[in-house]
């Protein structure tokens, strides 16, 4: 194997070495077919076998009671922020939105183009929360106003830009909304940590962060959802994005993405060879601690988001001084650190610590944080 970076891509991400070897050695016969994946029809009872297999392996994994169905789609995560409203938004049009930073507000802006919007918590006005950046904290819970006639609250799970991340889901119950649905983006933590599905309507997200490649979006929807509230979706939303159709299509209205519903597979194999998601959520959680506990114990590097609520998978950081950016990913880059910048939106570092970043990636990270440190402070 030839040496790779260390890439902390916010997504798509790093794979494991296993899985791409793996991918590579089936590439032109798969399991003795004489095909690649990439070649058989969806409708073979060789791809079948194979698509059956990720599915039920998926949903072992997230200890998913029968009652809740999964859907593979495609259009990423954007399109749900559409077909969501599209199909759940029900007659009265009514839904409520939580704003935890730059994908919460995509969810947002696009569901206000079908229905009437209700953001019912945001953490967009720091100050009035006794803080210096917007988007580092979740709004206490005492000051959330979710309408109770209202078809579903939003949330999303893990901010992958900002960093924050939900450790405490919200009690629906105890928030005066038992009626309403909640809806969650786990685009950026699904399998990152054992999560009970069983709080939440809907769960959904794009599989390239923890769980492949671009190109496979999973839907998680409670039976309950779908008897009550995946009415009649409102006019013009496409067949192939109707939930419903493609429920009754086991997620076989159209061709599926194919090649990347086998990667997941792949992926979820290889989280089995790890010792399964609890054993993955410890290494994550050590991870995470072993770089949030650099950070903290240096004056020269500084995070932002509120210790309660920072995330597992995408850490951001920042440094003292604009113009020390360059030299530092100019450093990163040589040790084979590679994509460090943090987004456009909030600028800085960040490094995003996905089920496939090895522990020895956060360790050659953080020696290189005390070396550009001595160097620079
Ligand atoms: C990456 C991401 C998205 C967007 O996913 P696409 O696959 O690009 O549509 C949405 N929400 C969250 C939380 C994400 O991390």
């Amino acid at each position: 194997m030839i040496s790779r970076p260390y890439n902390f891509a916010a997504g798509p991400s790093t794979l494991p070495e296993a899985v791409l070897s793996r991918a590579a050695d089936e590439m032109f016969n798969w399991h003795g077919s004489g095909m690649s994946v990439m070649e058989m029809t969806h409708r073979g009872a060789v791809y079948l076998g194979l698509f059956e297999k990720v599915m039920a392996d998926f949903r072992r994994l997230l200890t998913l009671p029968s009652h809740y169905k999964i859907l593979f789609m495609q259009g990423g995560a954007t399109a749900q922020n559409a077909l969501i409203p599209l199909n759940l938004l029900g007659a009265n049009r009514k839904a409520d939105y939580v704003n935890t930073g730059h994908w919460s507000s995509k969810s947002i802006a696009e569901a206000k183009q079908y229905g009437d919007i209700h953001v019912a918590a945001s953490a967009e006005n720091a100050a009035a929360s006794g803080l210096t950046h917007p988007f580092t904290f979740i709004p206490n819970y005492s000051g959330w106003s979710i309408r109770p006639d209202s078809s579903y609250l939003h949330i999303c799970g893990n901010e992958t830009i900002g960093g924050v991340e939900f450790w405490q889901w919200p009690d629906m119950r105890a928030l005066g909304a038992a009626d309403v649905p909640l809806v969650v983006d786990m685009s950026s933590h699904i399998l990152s940590r054992e999560i009970d599905i069983t709080q939440f309507a809907m769960a959904y997200g794009g599989m390239q962060k923890n769980l492949g490649i671009a190109g496979v979006t999973f839907v998680i929807l409670d039976e309950a959802l779908i008897k009550e509230r995946v009415k009649t979706p409102l006019a013009g939303c496409p067949s192939v994005f109707d939930y419903r159709r493609v429920l009754e299509n086991d997620s076989m209205f159209n061709t599926p993405p194919t090649y990347a519903i086998y990667m997941t597979g792949l992926m979820l194999e290889w989280i089995d060879q790890q010792g399964g998601v609890r054993a993955l959520e410890s290494r994550n959680k050590e991870k995470a601690s072993l770089l949030y506990s650099a950070i903290d114990a240096s004056r020269f590097y500084q995070t932002r988001v509120e210790q309660s609520v920072r995330s597992r998978m995408n850490i951001p950081f920042y440094l003292p001084d604009d113009r020390l950016y360059e030299p530092f990913l100019k450093g990163a880059q040589e040790r084979g650190l590679i994509n460090l910048k943090g987004h456009k939106a909030v600028g800085g570092l960040r490094a995003s610590l996905y089920n496939a970043m090895p522990i020895e990636g956060v360790r050659t990270l953080i020696a290189w944080l005390a070396e550009f440190e001595k160097e620079r402070a």
